[in-house]
């Protein structure tokens, strides 16, 4: 696609029949400079042919104009000028020109000016292109990845973090207290009697129940630190980062509260019961001697105590 912009129509049409018999050119003269910019705005020339003196606007002017818009500041303008002056071939090549023909030019040379010059622009073209939708598909692929890693820690039944996600997060916590030494308190959570609730309302309803129950200690995370995970079956857990033993009691004990205020209806231990949880808590300083599983453990044998105790409560194991 050439734009020629020249004032003598003779022009126009000397180069229309140069070019005529041109296979893959098409050619559009405008003889009216102040509409060049305009029109090459239009039709999107991969070439401009440009003239250098017309009436009413200077040439050079015209050059600085096509290179101001983001549309043409790339197209290849070749410069048609009547003398071959150095002076006027710099101030072209300045204002942005990339090529000069001294006016008319052998039909060959012109042919082959368009023809180099529209393919390395197309060129120039496909790799803007390219790298656009490489990028685009990079971000894409980033935004995939994030969903991934979403899913990739978090349990699919209640939303809450997985076991995996609950590994790697106590593994950082135990290490931060460690260096802070600062107090880590884990809370280990089970559901009471949860095999019969199973039995007497369905799974379906079991699994409504756990969802329920893993809200309560979603809701109950107040602090940017705290999480709570699913560590399996009706088996939760919770990690409260700088919280002393008697803040993880009282805090365990408002978890439990939160839970049995949803009310759900159960048949145990009695009838007319509602679902309850019983949770064992450890705290502990760690020391280099000590690893994460001490914490899980300790918080085990609290839970132990607290379904021997008669369930439906708060169980503290003391370290050895
Ligand atoms: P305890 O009071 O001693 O904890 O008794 P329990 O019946 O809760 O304990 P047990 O370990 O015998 O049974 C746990 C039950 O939890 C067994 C299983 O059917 C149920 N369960 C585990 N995971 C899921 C789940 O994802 N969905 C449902 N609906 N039930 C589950
Ligand atoms: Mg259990
Ligand atoms: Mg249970």
């Amino acid at each position: 696609m050439v734009l020629l912009v020249d004032d003598q129509a003779m022009i126009g049409e000397a180069v229309r029949r140069a070019l005529a018999t041109e296979p893959n050119i098409s050619f559009h003269f405008c003889s009216d400079p102040l509409q060049a910019v305009a029109l090459a705005e239009q039709i999107k020339p991969t070439v401009i042919l440009q003239d250098l003196v017309m009436p009413g606007v200077d040439g050079l002017e015209l050059l600085a104009q096509y290179r101001s818009r983001r549309t043409l500041q790339d197209v290849p303008i070749i410069v048609l000028s009547t003398k071959e002056d150095p002076k006027i071939k710099s101030a072209a090549f300045t204002r942005g020109a990339n090529d000069y023909l001294v006016k008319l030019p052998d039909v060959i040379e012109l042919v082959a000016r368009i023809r180099y010059h529209s393919r390395s622009y197309l060129a120039l073209q496909q790799r803007d292109e390219a790298f656009r939708a490489l990028r685009e598909s990079q971000q894409q692929l980033l935004e995939t990845n994030l969903v991934l890693q979403r899913l990739m820690r978090s349990d699919g039944l209640t939303g809450l973090a997985n076991r995996r996600h609950f590994d790697d997060c106590l593994n950082s916590e135990w290490a931060r207290a460690l260096r802070e030494q600062s107090e880590l308190s884990l809370l280990m959570i089970d559901v009471d009697y949860f095999k019969a609730f199973n039995d007497r309302f369905g799974h379906v309803e079991g699994d409504e129940a756990l969802r329920r129950v893993a809200t309560c200690l979603s809701d109950m995370c107040s602090r940017s630190s705290d999480l709570a995970a699913r560590y399996g079956g009706e088996e939760f857990v919770m990690i409260l980062p700088g919280t002393s033993r008697g803040g993880a009691r009282l805090f365990a004990e408002k978890v439990r509260l939160c839970v049995q205020a949803l009310a759900i209806p159960h048949e145990q231990p009695a009838p007319m019961s509602t679902v309850s949880i019983s949770l064992g808590v450890a705290t502990l300083t760690p020391r280099m001697d000590m690893e994460p599983t001490c914490l899980v453990e300790l918080a085990d044998r609290g839970l132990y105590l607290a379904k021997q105790n008669g369930r439906n409560q708060v169980g503290i194991a003391e370290p050895d």
